[in-house]
């Protein structure tokens, strides 16, 4: 109880570690705080002249949490985040220091970069990258065990602008989008009280083990994911794990990770069990997407850190272990208008009526327009062994509004206008008000990729590893593009047609894209089939994705909302195709080092000790232990089955993935059921069974 310090409550201390609004008011002038927070608040450009006093009052505040360094904390293309540190310390000519920090250094940074993908966006005699600071997203402290470090949130860019980091692109695409909301809002006579923008909540979804068979586990240790293993007789048959009691030592890490995070100003809220045994969740109360965004990434960093300290560790791989659900990230997206308001909410008036259901058919032709965009912004080596296997949505994009907003479509589709489903009278849209909506309606539908929860869309398909912004980059864009085209017609149509213009184009989205909707069981093989008759596509694999999303379509809607040029875009595929097939060669090479190091020995010398037992048990029984022999049969054929295996496997050439995935595969089988007769004792690796209940 003393970790409760006095007894603080959460307000105490929530956001303590962040150089925030309410922070900044107390260390800066008059003119630089309403400066720095009208771009906080508005996205535009900071006065350069405050940039000395802002780096100066950033000093004093981070010196007195602690802070020995600063950092320009950024998101490169390898998925993760990035940190160079420089101390404040200056000599002072005599001896001593003292402590500087410039407005240049807070403003820009040259890391030395050149390592990091850039898929050809930088030959090595420009590998410059800079940094530049992100003033939306608050500096933060990060605390090491003995002092701490001033985080900057950056983007990072090459020496012609180009973006070289995840960040970048993020805030175009939310630029581009909140562009074409307020020229809706302006269409729809809708008065702009503020600036408009995406909003995110992103769950997290999470393993945790305990160290001691973590650290027994080398493929657990290089690649995140089991690579052996047998399913235990025990695991999720039951649901009796899914929104259990929590655990001692598992309520312990959380009560841990829910205060770090709060003090980091991350509002997450929500915790539970998750359907696999050893799997939770985590999610935050949304916000701002570029904020969520950062936010979900220091949430991943201290979700690992945390764990440590209580001898856990905490698993982000989307599939861990085989056999068990694994993994993924629930992308909560919305918009708030310029109004203030929540756009994707069914309103109470015929005029936010209208506002919804042009956002939503926005939204619906965006999905099926560029769903291979949306199916290749989620794609990785991990997310592959997820996607499609009874626990999360297929790999066809299809989108779920539930039986009543279906309804609402249906007529919308058919005549231009919605009948109320209650009055059942006709509706115009942007004239009638719709029927109630429940905010959550009985038949939630879970399978759906891309679902409709009452007042957001909720993308499912999102891996548990990855940067939230591959997936709102896409999203974003892809409604940017299509409201582009909207609002050029609304436009042309001019104010005394609006109403008509609007079920015109609405009816025609309908008529296009519906078939992307899809509101059954989307783990069925019927929806498979039905997905085909549709011609929706069915990208089963990251390089299938990344191959389908190579087309002027998308390269044109990049490069005309602004996010990225035709260049970024392929540099992009690049790496991610290689960052994909690096994966998947390492965990080639390390399944066969596992084979033939640990597991085939452990295997061999059971057969060696069951060849012995049996010449001296029918030595003296006089009688043929024909079962023994059997079993002698079992292990070693299964142990040639997986020597020659993996033989196969090494002989498979870097790059050609899907022989490299069918040659794991078989590797795997002889492997996984040898551990099911070796002696438990004798085989060299934790079982499933063991790892996955923690106590
Ligand atoms: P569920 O319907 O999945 O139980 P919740 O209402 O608890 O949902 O929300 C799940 C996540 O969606 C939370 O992170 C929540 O903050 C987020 N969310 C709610 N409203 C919005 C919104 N307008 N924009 C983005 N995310 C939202
Ligand atoms: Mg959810």
């Amino acid at each position: 109880m003393a970790e409760f310090s006095g007894f603080q409550t959460i307000p105490d201390y929530y956001g303590e570690k962040v150089f925030s609004v309410k922070t900044m008011k107390n260390y800066l002038s008059d003119k630089a705080f309403k400066s720095l927070s009208a771009t906080i608040k508005s996205g535009g450009k900071l006065d350069p002249n405050y940039a000395g006093e802002i780096a100066e009052a950033m000093k004093t505040w981070a010196v007195s949490k602690g802070a020995t360094h600063y950092t320009h904390w950024f998101q490169p293309l390898t998925g993760g985040t990035a940190e160079k540190h420089d101390s404040f310390i200056e000599p002072d000519g005599e001896g001593g220091c003292i402590l500087e920090f410039s407005g240049d250094e807070l403003i820009q940074g040259e890391p030395d970069a050149s390592s990091f993908p850039s898929g050809g966006l930088r030959p090595t005699f420009e590998a410059r990258g800079y940094t530049g600071w992100d003033p939306t997203s608050p500096a933060f402290i990060k605390e090491g065990p003995q002092g701490a470090t001033l985080c900057i949130p950056t983007y990072f860019v090459g020496w012609h602008g180009e973006a070289l980091d995840k960040k970048t692109p993020l805030l175009r695409s939310m630029k581009a989008l909140s562009k074409e909301i307020d020229r809706l809002a302006k269409i729809l006579g809708i008065k702009a009280k503020q600036p408009s923008y995406a909003t995110l909540g992103g769950e997290q979804e999470y393993f945790l083990i305990d160290r001691e068979f973590y650290y027994q586990r080398i493929d657990l240790v290089q690649t995140g994911r089991t690579l052996f293993g047998k399913e235990p007789a025990k695991h999720q048959q039951m649901a009796d794990h899914y929104f259990g009691a929590i655990k001692d030592r598992v309520i312990a890490f959380m009560e841990d990770i829910d205060r770090e995070l709060w003090k980091l100003g991350a509002p997450v809220t929500t915790r539970h069990n998750e359907v696999a045994p050893g799997q939770y969740e985590l999610a935050p109360i949304f916000e701002n997407q570029n904020l969520a965004v950062d936010h979900n990434m220091l949430t991943m960093e201290v979700m690992q850190k945390v764990a440590l300290k209580h001898g856990l560790v905490c698993l982000l791989h989307e599939k861990p272990f085989l056999g068990v659900n694994g993994s993924g990230k629930h992308n909560n997206w919305s918009v708030t208008g310029p109004d203030g308001k929540n756009w994707l909410s069914p309103g109470s008036n015929p005029h936010e009526n209208e506002r919804f259901l042009i956002m939503l058919c926005a939204v619906i032709k965006a999905v099926d327009e560029y769903a291979e965009l949306l199916r290749a912004a989620i794609a990785s080596a991990g997310n592959d062994h997820r996607l499609g296997s009874h626990e999360a949505p297929p790999a066809i994009i299809s989108i779920y509004l539930g039986e009543q907003l279906n309804d609402i479509i249906e007529q919308i589709e058919k005549s231009g206008k919605a009948k109320a489903t209650k009055e059942g009278g006709t509706l115009e849209v942007g004239v009638d008000s719709l029927p109630t909506l429940p905010r959550h309606a009985s038949d939630r539908n879970r399978t759906s990729p891309f679902a409709f929860t009452g007042a957001k869309f909720e993308f499912r398909a999102v891996g548990s590893g990855q940067s939230l912004s591959g997936a709102n980059i896409a999203i974003n864009t892809a409604v940017a593009t299509v409201l582009s085209d909207i609002n050029d017609e609304l436009e042309k149509a001019g104010k005394k047609n609006l109403n008509k213009a609007v079920q015109k184009v609405l009816q025609d989205i309908l008529k296009k894209h519906k078939k992307v909707i899809f509101n059954g069981d989307n783990y069925t093989a019927d929806w498979v089939k039905e997905a085909k008759k549709r011609g929706l596509p069915n990208l089963k694999t990251t390089p299938e994705a990344l191959k389908a999303i190579r087309t002027p379509k998308i390269e044109k809607a990049f490069e005309k909302m602004g996010v990225l040029t035709k260049k970024e875009f392929e540099s992009r595929n690049e790496i991610y195709q290689e960052t994909y097939e690096t994966i998947l060669k390492y965990e080639a090479d390390l399944m066969v080092d596992m084979a033939r190091t640990l597991l085939i020995p452990a295997a061999l010398d059971y057969a060696d000790g069951l060849a012995e037992t049996i010449k001296n048990v029918e030595g003296i029984n006089k009688t043929k232990s024909t079962a023994t022999r059997d079993l002698l049969k079992r292990v070693t054929t299964l142990t040639e089955d997986a020597i020659a295996a993996a033989d196969a496997l090494e002989k498979v050439p870097a790059g050609a993935t899907v022989k490299q995935l069918a040659a794991m595969k078989a590797l795997r089988a002889p492997v996984d059921q040898l551990e099911g007769l070796v002696p438990a004792e004798n085989w060299p690796l934790p079982s499933y069974a063991e790892m996955l209940f923690i106590s």
